[in-house]
Order: structure tokens, then sequence, then C-alpha cells
């Protein structure tokens, strides 16, 4: 199994009857790069940057991040890396931040909220990050956005650290791409003015999913209730696909649906055309993609998803597309 995955590594990410899928995958050391290659990805979708400050014992220090950084970008060549801004809080503790005990973590002082609040930190990160891509592309996303005005305070700050750098005389990015994460379903009320405003949009289905359905994503009891290939999540996951069309702007998603391969197939059914996974799933996503005819099934899940409930006989959306498969 593992050989035929390799060997499709050197094909083209392309549906049965000719739809390109960018398939790229989900990192965050140094360590996972040597799978960009093995894999055959396209690019790094996600690089999530918490994971140097959760294996640290004390918070790493500028030059620190911007060396991890520097490695990431150098390792990926000519291929695009999408970092993520820290994305700590809740229930992922740095044993050196002091915050206050919270009776809902994943509804607490996570990700872009603390990153706005220390600004100092952010601006740190922000820094690194612009250092590290100096003379090429950075690519950087903010997590848990809730509402548009956030996005634009990062962006702010991104744009003072520039003037910082240039100031300073540092050689800053030839060109900048600002996105923001769809994780909290307030955002899919602002779309319109989020892709007024962002250069990507990437969907982090893990925890929209768990906030869609106030199903806690760590608690099996609860989550496995609930399925992401149901109406309701795959209509959310659409319309935020439609409207980023409409608005010419770019939109991935780099959750675990992303790599199951019905998950992938539900995707690109809806109209997803760039998805980001572990490496490990880039081989079986792509072996699907082969056998998929995509012109057929978009139709159909257009149709499931718009037909009243009745229509599907009491079967549920996965088992129909695992007929697909
Ligand atoms: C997500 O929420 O889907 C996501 C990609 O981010 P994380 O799993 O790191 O929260
Ligand atoms: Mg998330």
């Amino acid at each position: 199994r593992q050989e035929r995955y390799r060997e499709l590594r050197d094909q083209p990410s392309r549906s049965r009857d000719g739809t390109e899928l960018t398939l790229l995958m989900n990192a965050g050391l140094v360590f996972d790069m040597p799978h960009l290659e093995e894999s055959g990805a396209a690019g790094i979708g996600l690089f999530r940057t918490e994971l140097q400050f959760m294996v640290a014992s004390t918070f790493p220090r500028t030059g620190a991040q911007q060396a991890l950084y520097s490695k990431v970008l150098d390792a990926a060549g000519d291929l695009p890396v999408t970092f993520r801004s820290l994305d700590v809080g809740g229930d992922k503790v740095l044993p050196y931040l002091r915050v206050a005990q919270e009776e809902n973590p994943a509804l607490g002082w996570r990700a872009i909220r603390l990153g706005l609040d220390r600004p100092a930190l952010l601006k740190a990160q922000v820094r690194a990050l612009l250092k590290a891509a100096g003379g090429r592309e950075l690519r950087l996303m903010f997590p848990m956005v809730s509402e548009v005005g956030e996005f634009r305070h990062a962006r702010s700050i991104v744009e003072r650290e520039i003037g910082h750098l240039e100031r300073h005389g540092h050689k800053i990015p030839d060109k900048i791409a600002l996105g923001a994460m769809v994780e909290v379903p307030a955002l899919l009320y602002q779309l319109d003015e989020l892709f007024g405003i962002v250069d990507f949009v990437s969907v982090g289905s893990n925890d929209l999913f768990q906030f869609m359905f106030a199903a806690d994503r760590g608690n099996a009891v609860v989550s496995a209730r609930f399925d992401p290939l149901s109406v309701p999540f795959l209509r959310a996951l659409r319309q935020i696909v439609d409207r980023g069309r409409a608005a010419g702007k770019p939109v991935t998603l780099c959750g675990e649906l992303a790599g199951q391969p019905i998950g992938a197939l539900a995707l690109a059914g809806i109209g997803f055309r760039s998805i980001s996974m572990a490496p490990a799933s880039v081989g079986p996503v792509k072996a699907m993609l082969h056998a998929l005819d995509l012109g057929e099934l978009g139709p159909f899940l257009a149709g499931l998803l718009d037909a009243p409930d009745s229509d599907r006989r009491g079967r549920s959306l996965r088992s129909l597309l695992t007929e697909f498969a």
C-alpha cells in the first residue's frame, strides 16, 4: 500500500474527469519538513507555530522563532508555506504562561484573542516571520477570528512591524498574504466583509465543527454523535467556498476532514479546490481523486444538500457518499 502511494507522489492530483485539486500538508516542526518531498504535497497549508512554544520550557526568543521559520522556508524551497500565528490558550497550555483557570477553555482566552490582548507576543512573532521571509513570500493566517475587526487589528500589527523593519534597513518579504481561519460560526455571518479584507481564508474544520454542533472535539461521547459529512456542516462549508469564489479570494480547508478520503471527496464535491492534511493522507486522498468523477458528484451532492430530508429515505449523507468513493 505504502509503495503504491509512493508511486502516486509524482502524479498530478486530478480527478478522473480532469479537475485539479491542490493537496497541501500540515506541519509544525522542522522534523515534518522531509514529508513535503516524500508525500508530494504542493506546499504547507498549515504550519502550526505553537508546537515550538509547546515543546519549550520558556518563551522561545524572537531569534529562535526566526531561525525555525527560516529553516522551514528553506526546506520548502519554491513551495508555499502558510504559517499560523500562535494558537495557544485553552487546552494548549504553555507551562510558563500564567493564565487564569477557565471553566470552558475552548471558548476562552486563546489564539488571536491572546495575541491581540498581549500584543508584545504577537509582535515578536510577526517580526520573526517577517525577517525569516525577507526577500521571499510570507503567508500568515490568524486562528480563531470571531469578528472581522480582529483581523483588521492583527493586520495593523503586521503593517506596523513592516514599517519598523523598513526603517531599520531590514529586508522585508517580497510578497505578503494575510489570511483568517474560519473556525468560529459568527464569521459565517461576516463572510462578505471578511473576503473584502483578507488575501485568503482557511477553514479550521475541527474547531468549526465543535462550535457549530456545540460538541467538544476532545470528547468522543458527544462529538461522535454528529457527523461533519452532514447537511448542516456541508452547507456551511459550501457557503464559504461560494462566497470566496464570488470575491475572487482563495479558500482552503486544513482540518482533519481534508485528510479522510471520503471527507476530501465531499469537499471536492462542494467546490473546494485546495485542502491541507497530514502528510500520510496525501497519497490516499490522491488515490481517491484519481477514481473520482467530480462532474457527476457535484450535482449529486448539491441535490442531497438542497433536498428535503425525506428524499434521502433515511440514509445518511456519509453512506450515500461512500458509494461514490
Ligand atoms: C482546526 O481547528 O481545524 C485546525 C486546523 O486547527 P487546530 O486543529 O490546530 O485547532
Ligand atoms: Mg483550530
